[in-house]
């Protein structure tokens, strides 16, 4: 019997993307919205879906849909990309601009995606940490980007995990640096009710990434969306799978976009409930929550207390959470999605009976 001959040397090191996302009463371990689609706009969707032909390969650059999120942030189509989610256009990121004798420039600890990618296509990476509070360290990157070899780097806003944004001030500067191309990831920015899109007017080294999984509650859908100048795009263009967004994902996606207006009071229920999840957390001994722009909430134990063994028993307690402890800079540290009311109360419940005693 043959065996199978190595792969490619680079994916050695890599580990498949595993999230551990298993069934439990409360999944708050993936940062999606804990409402779907409302009913109405889902009968909207079927209707859509209905008109959709099977037979025929979709419209490859979803010109329909680039048309109504163009409109929306004031831009041309050409200014606008859609993915198969955020996660094909960081890929495409890593194919267009990263590659052998490459360089990205990543801000640790953020999206473990962005190091995959890197390593996928034999992309060198330079590591610039954040600070032991997760701010990014500003001169750090700005005097790095200047030295003028790195060829693309992320910035995340807010980041995941850790839930901090970043200024305008700092992405001009990191934009007016070099010729780096600059991505904001901005998959929560929603949450944070900053973006970067007003830089578009000047740098031609920007592109943001946008997400219907998240704010949108289309995690299961697949859409993600870059805005940028026509010229990065271009690059992107090259690479991508021609038909990566199928078309019944365009139907969907026409659908919530028109009606996006509609899941602002969702929105707004999770921006208030972030607030009562840090407070909750940081009454509880041994704990201590880092402040969030996002769905999520990052939090740390003391020493005294281990946090996979916290992870399990909320587990057991029928509450998934996201488990970071053995992540680089995310030493004990768990995250939690923020949920329904009733979904972080259940949460607060199960930890209060693991860590007061
Ligand atoms: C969720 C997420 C994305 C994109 O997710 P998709 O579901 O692929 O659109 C991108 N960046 C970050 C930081 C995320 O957390």
């Amino acid at each position: 019997m043959n065996r199978i001959r190595p792969a490619a040397p680079q994916l050695a090191s890599i580990e498949p993307y595993d999230p551990k996302y298993i069934p439990a009463d409360v999944m708050i371990s993936a940062n999606e919205n804990p409402l779907d689609v409302p009913f109405e706009i889902r009968r909207e969707v079927e209707r859509a879906i209905r008109k959709v032909p099977f037979n025929r390969y979709p419209d490859p650059l979803a010109n329909e849909l680039r048309d109504m999120i163009a409109d929306a942030n004031g831009l041309e189509r050409n200014q606008v990309l859609v993915g198969n989610g955020g996660d094909e256009l960081l890929f495409d990121m890593a194919l267009a601009f990263g590659g052998p004798g490459r360089t990205f420039l990543n801000m640790p600890p953020t999206f473990s995606v962005y190091v995959n990618n890197a390593q996928l296509t034999n992309t060198s990476i330079v590591n610039v940490p954040r600070r032991a509070d997760f701010t990014v360290d500003e001169d750090a990157v700005i005097e790095r980007l200047a030295q003028g070899d790195i060829d693309y780097t992320i910035v995340t806003s807010p980041n995941n995990p850790t839930g901090d944004k970043v200024t305008g001030a700092f992405v001009k500067r990191m934009l007016e640096a070099s010729d780096t191309l600059v991505m904001v990831d901005e998959a929560y920015f929603e949450f944070s009710r900053y973006t970067a899109r007003p830089l578009l007017e000047q740098f031609e080294n920007l592109v943001i990434l946008r997400t219907f999984s998240k704010a949108f509650s289309m995690a299961g859908v697949r859409l993600g969306y870059l805005l940028g100048s026509e010229a990065a795009l271009r690059e992107f263009k090259k690479v991508r799978q021609p038909y990566s967004v199928d078309a019944v994902s365009q139907a969907i996606g026409r659908v919530i976009y028109e009606n996006r207006a509609k899941f602002e009071p969702g929105i707004d229920a999770i921006i208030e409930q972030r607030a009562r999840v840090i407070d909750e957390l940081n009454k509880l001994p041994g704990v201590t929550a880092f402040d969030s722009q996002a769905n999520y909430v990052l939090f740390r134990f003391d020493p005294e207390i281990d946090a996979s063994q916290v992870w399990q028993s909320l587990f057991d307690a029928g509450v998934l959470v996201r488990d970071f402890s053995r992540s680089a800079g995310l030493e004990n540290c768990l995250r939690v999605s923020i949920g329904t009311e009733a979904e972080n109360t259940r949460f607060l419940d199960a930890l209060k009976q693991v860590v007061v005693r």
